[in-house]
């Protein structure tokens, strides 16, 4: 099969599980396992921070960070399209009471910058009191600049807020601005990634900044239910991705320009946009059952009767790519 449904579908390598086998462990709970222990340290080391946390997912990492950031009653800066705001299930309203004031996104995915500072809260009684500016990077495959993301710093750091990033896909956004990751995570108090997107790794994120705060997104990981013990194993998928597997999403950038280039020669097929490993696709006319007919034909879609995400990863190669294109320009024909 070729799943092109998301980044997260990938099947861990055989040197990745030769890696996680061969693991030292101990109770992480204890800061005893060596291999969290390494991968937290390595990725605090490459995101330029002081620290780094292990969580189970991303969003388990966003929601440490609100929960680090804010108490209740305060509230968070977000774009209105922002997986934190719309994806997490109000976590850090749910569980932290903390509210969210959501911002316009723009069609590069930046947040409206007059807009959130517009919504900064007075210091008066009626007001939650304004906490944190987030920002996500890539949001939905595009890379904001550092450039956009440092005027988001300022605007933060002008009025005393915190500023996270939920970096889902943050070594995406560094590939394809040629940037170094810690240049990405740079104009970020906080910053969360994961390791089981692009990267590969079969489970995990990493929630890093300075080492206090760290410390106290530590304790929530732990009332959350994210002390994991010997979580070495996973670690060591973590670590053995961050070695290999982040060079070669340039060649997941690559294959989701190639899969853009051939449904766009496609009748019937129009390209909303590509960036990084995302291409949005809309069928002209519709198609009813595009994905059923795709999937008897051994590619998985999450496409609908209209529009769709289709997502390249270490699992999809060129030669994948072009057998996709070709299914699709088969059912249209
Ligand atoms: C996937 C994703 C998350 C959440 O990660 P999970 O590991 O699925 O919980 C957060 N933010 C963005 C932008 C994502 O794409």
């Amino acid at each position: 099969m070729i799943d092109l449904r998301s980044d997260t579908v990938t099947q861990p390598t055989g040197p990745m599980r030769a890696a996680m086998a061969a693991a030292a462990v101990g109770d992480d709970v204890f800061g005893d396992d060596p291999t969290v222990n390494e991968l937290e340290a390595a990725v605090a080391d490459r995101l330029g921070k002081e620290a780094a946390v292990l969580v189970t997912s991303g969003t388990q990492g966003n929601l440490c960070a609100l929960l680090a950031h804010c108490q209740r009653g305060d509230e968070y800066i977000v774009g209105d399209r922002a997986h934190t705001y719309m994806f997490e299930g109000g976590g850090g309203a749910v569980l932290g009471s903390i509210q969210p004031q959501p911002v316009p996104t723009g069609d590069d995915g930046m947040i409206d910058l007059a807009r959130a500072e517009a919504a900064v809260k007075p210091d008066d009684s009626h007001f939650a009191r304004t906490r944190l500016v987030c920002l996500e990077n890539t949001i939905d495959g595009k890379a904001l600049t550092v450039e956009q993301m440092e005027r988001s710093a300022a605007l933060a750091a002008r009025h005393s807020l915190a500023h996270h990033l939920d970096g889902a896909r943050l070594w995406n956004a560094a590939a394809a601005l040629g940037a170094d990751p810690a240049a990405v995570a740079a104009p970020f108090d906080s910053v969360s990634a994961c390791l089981s997107k692009g990267l590969g790794a079969p489970v995990g994120s990493v929630l890093a900044g300075p080492a206090g705060f760290v410390a106290e997104a530590r304790k929530w990981r732990k009332m959350l239910g994210g002390g994991m013990r010997q979580a070495g194993v996973v670690a060591a998928a973590g670590l053995h991705a961050l070695e290999h597997h982040v060079g070669r999403l340039a060649d997941d950038h690559a294959n989701a320009a190639r899969l853009a280039r051939g449904l766009g020669s496609v009748p019937g097929v129009e390209i909303d946009s590509c960036a990084t490993n995302m291409v949005f696709a809309r069928l002209r006319p519709e198609r009813p059952g595009i994905a059923d007919e795709l999937a008897r034909r051994g590619v998985l879609t999450l496409w609908t009767d209209a529009s769709g995400r289709l997502v390249t990863h270490l699992g999809v190669t060129s030669a994948d790519v072009d057998a996709a294109v070709a299914a699709v320009a088969e059912i249209l024909a």
